[in-house]
């Protein structure tokens, strides 16, 4: 497939809801376009005295159903379509959990990989004095992403309040536990994963305990889901793979035990009593639940005809092409979409804004409970839409999300 512009792909994903739903022209024009945009010019001092300048965004795509919500990424190909079409995406997705939250995106382009946290530091700090007026617990609340750590975070947050001259640790989340950051973070993305394919096997009566699983990308999602999906599911796990290769063994590997070696060793090569297996095998094993868990358009239409497993859970972002997508469902393959399998991220980062608000902390029990409560409803949301109109999931995820974000901009009077 020829590489396409993320945000053209992301107006192509409005317009099929928008026919599908029967959107008047007006709401669909609205829907296909980031409300607000903010192209800001950085000069920052660098260790060696000199002054770098970076290229930053800020994206609110729509706030029709609270203040816009969205992460911070900070790499070399940033670009402001990258940006609109992310801020989209994060617009569908606290749309499909059901979160008064609207969608937004940031990031500046640059490589934290060669830079001084000395720099880093500097670079957070001109970002957020650039785009503080886009910003508020009621207005738009940014979050980590690729290359942005809750580090980053405390010191934009730290940034702002001076700016402000009070305290407002929720115009920030992913922010370190002691600078208000919200237990269950760390794993949230993961776990809200492994409750919507609890979900799912229920509807079509599979028993997951002692069926098997294979993860590809084992950095924090796919490492998570190895955990809870053996600790709550039951599931074993067969292969798993990170960017040197994977390890497999059929009679399955201690998930504890993978983790602690990658996490020691810096790699999964050479595990215990496992063979090689390479990142294009792991996503054709035979196994009841295959976790994308690395990087986009691993799923394409020339492999998707060889996929054997029963369930695919998104926990990477757009790992499978639309050609793709129609494969599966021909196939039976039941995808859960990114956009509603990864979303535990982002529900877990609402949880941190509410309890910033009150200034009032959860227990880890409480908030897991609570993943669980908005993870599960909105999985039969998408169920139900799924099995209503026959499409494929992420279709049925789409029609749930933008039906309301659109009947929020109805009823504001915006269209
Ligand atoms: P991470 O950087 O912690 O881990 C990424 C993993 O993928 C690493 O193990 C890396 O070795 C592996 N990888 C890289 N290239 C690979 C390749 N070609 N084949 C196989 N593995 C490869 O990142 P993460 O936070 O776990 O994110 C993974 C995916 O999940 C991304 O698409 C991200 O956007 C998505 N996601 C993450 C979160 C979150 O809260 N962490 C939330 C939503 C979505």
């Amino acid at each position: 497939m020829a590489e396409l512009n993320p945000f053209k792909i992301a107006q192509q994903q409005v317009d099929l809801a928008a026919e599908k739903l029967g959107l008047d022209p007006a709401t669909h024009e609205l829907l296909r376009w980031p409300q607000k945009e903010l192209v800001v010019t950085l000069p920052v001092r660098m260790d060696d005295g000199t002054t770098q300048v970076f290229h930053g965004y800020r994206v609110q795509y729509n706030t029709a159903r609270g203040p816009a919500k969205g992460g911070l990424r900070w790499h070399p190909d940033e670009n402001i379509d990258t940006v609109r079409a992310l801020a989209a995406w994060m617009t569908w997705k606290t749309a499909v959990v059901d979160i008064p939250l609207g969608g937004g995106k940031g990031g500046v382009t640059c490589n934290p990989k060669i830079m001084s946290d000395r720099e880093k530091q500097n670079l957070s700090r001109a970002y957020i004095r650039a785009i503080a007026n886009m910003l508020s617990v009621s207005k738009d609340v940014p979050a980590p992403d690729v290359y942005t750590t809750p580090q980053i975070m405390g010191w934009m947050m730290d940034e702002y309040e001076t700016l402000v001259g009070e305290h407002h640790p929720g115009v920030i989340t992913g922010k370190p536990l002691p600078l208000g950051g919200s237990e269950g973070r760390g794993d949230a993305t993961a776990r809200g994963g492994i409750y919507v394919t609890r979900e799912l096997a229920k509807e079509l009566n599979i028993d997951l305990r002692g069926k098997t699983m294979a993860i590809q990308g084992f950095g924090n999602a796919g490492q998570y889901a190895a955990l809870l999906g053996h600790d709550i599911l039951g599931l074993k796990l067969v292969a798993a793979s990170d960017s040197k290769g994977g390890i497999y063994n059929p009679k399955g590997l201690d998930p504890k035990q993978v983790v602690d070696y990658k996490l020691k060793s810096g790699s999964l090569q050479g595990f215990p009593d496992s063979d090689a297996i390479s990142n294009e095998e792991i996503l054709q094993l035979e196994v009841a639940v295959l976790f994308p868990a690395a990087l986009e358009n691993v799923i394409t239409e020339k492999n998707a005809d060889k996929l054997r497993c029963h369930i695919s859970c998104e926990l990477a972002n757009g790992p499978t092409t639309p050609d793709a997508d129609d494969i599966l469902y021909q196939n039976r393959v039941v995808v859960l979409p990114d956009f509603l399998a990864n979303a535990g991220g982002v529900t877990v980062s609402y949880f941190e804004q509410v309890q910033n608000t009150y200034n009032y902390y959860w227990s880890l029990s409480e908030v897991h409970q609570r993943l669980d409560e908005k993870m599960t409803r909105a999985f039969h949301g998408v169920y139900q839409m799924f099995k209503k109109e026959k499409v494929n999931m992420r279709k049925a995820a789409y029609l749930v999300s933008v039906a309301r974000v659109a009947e929020a901009c109805k009823l504001r009077g915006w269209v």
